[in-house]
């Protein structure tokens, strides 16, 4: 049973009379858990309070910009009056820093993801958001605050990251409202895409191209599924954030309709990505081995081998009726 929806108002009330705040995104934080992460920090911190964004894992390279003194991974940084998580719903998402959230009399969630069920004291989780940076930006409007230059670029790159720079079927009108007037508080667009997505290392062209080749396909080249292994990692020197574009790529070949990124993280830890171009719900098939997201965009995590990881999901694609 899903909670009801706190509003922005409730919320931005919670957050105005809080002394001290901590703020959680998922773990493996891409760009819109970051951006989102980063613009609400820096709100808080403007109106004074003492806020930090807690994580449990390096940031990605390509998302460091966006960090500048915001983040620790110091479990006794602050004792906060209010813990925030920011697109993702459970604490499952943060599996180290579960106990850390809870701890807080008052808990916040803001969240963009269908399978998410409103865990908190106050939630709101918004299915039809493109990015939860959406989110984070009706929030900040509804606290008054003035989004400055970095605030604004925080928002945009959750934005950027999560609609594929405005290309995916999440994207909306009011994606782009926001973004038009994310302008008027002095964001460099150009910059922030470039930082995200054009300061790659060679590393991350090997590793693409290593686990690329690894590719099946099934039902004649609408699905394929493809992985990547702690070896490949070691061989090429990159590391697992390097493949976060993998996914996307595998989907964006002709006739792909279902793509499938298979992450060794330890020898009984596999994550897995999927993606779908117009009709697979994909949501519906990460639910179904536990985890969770979006139609086109969603996740888990299976607890064992990488060939028997790779077995059970592809049986579960050979049977796939919406494939055949
Ligand atoms: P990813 O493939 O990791 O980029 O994730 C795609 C989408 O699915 C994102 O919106 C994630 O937040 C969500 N997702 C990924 N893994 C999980 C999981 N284990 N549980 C719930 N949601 C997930
Ligand atoms: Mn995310
Ligand atoms: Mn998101």
């Amino acid at each position: 049973m899903k909670t009801s929806n706190s509003t922005f108002e409730e919320i931005g009330k919670i957050l105005s009379s809080a002394g001290k705040v901590l703020i959680f995104p998922h773990v493996n934080a891409d760009g819109d858990a970051i951006g989102s992460s980063a613009a609400l920090c820096r709100v808080l911190r403007k109106m004074g309070k003492d806020a930090f964004i807690l994580i449990e894992d390096d940031i990605a390279g390509n998302l460091k910009f966006l960090d500048d003194g915001l983040t620790t991974f110091d479990m006794d940084a602050l004792d906060a009056d209010v813990s925030v998580c920011v697109d993702c719903g459970e604490t499952g998402r943060f599996p180290k820093r579960a106990d850390k959230f809870m701890e807080a009399p008052v808990t916040v969630c803001i969240d963009h993801h269908g399978t998410s069920k409103g865990f908190c004291t106050y939630n709101h989780i918004d299915p039809g958001a493109a990015a939860t940076a959406q989110l984070i930006f009706r929030l900040i409007k509804a606290m008054g605050v003035e989004i400055d230059k970095q605030i604004g670029e925080a928002i945009f790159a959750g934005i950027l990251t999560d609609t594929g720079s405005f290309r995916y079927s999440n994207t909306q009108k009011e994606t782009h409202l926001i973004a038009a007037e994310l302008y008027d508080s002095g964001i460099d667009a150009a910059t922030v895409a470039q930082e995200i997505f054009e300061t790659m290392r060679m590393e991350r062209l090997r590793i693409e191209s290593r686990a690329i080749e690894t590719m099946a396909t099934l039902h004649g080249g609408k699905a394929v599924l493809a992985y990547v292994t702690q070896k490949m990692l070691e061989e090429t020197g990159a590391s697992m954030d390097e493949t976060e574009g993998v996914v996307g790529q595998l989907r964006s070949i002709a006739g792909v309709e279902l793509a499938v990124f298979m992450k060794e993280y330890g020898p009984e830890e596999i994550k897995v990505s999927l993606r779908s171009k117009k009709y697979v719900d994909v949501a519906e098939m990460s639910s179904h081995f536990g985890g969770g997201g979006h139609e086109r965009a969603a996740g888990f995590t299976l607890r064992c081998s990488m060939s028997e990881a790779f077995d059970r999901v592809k049986e579960y694609v050979m049977n796939m009726a919406e494939m055949k």
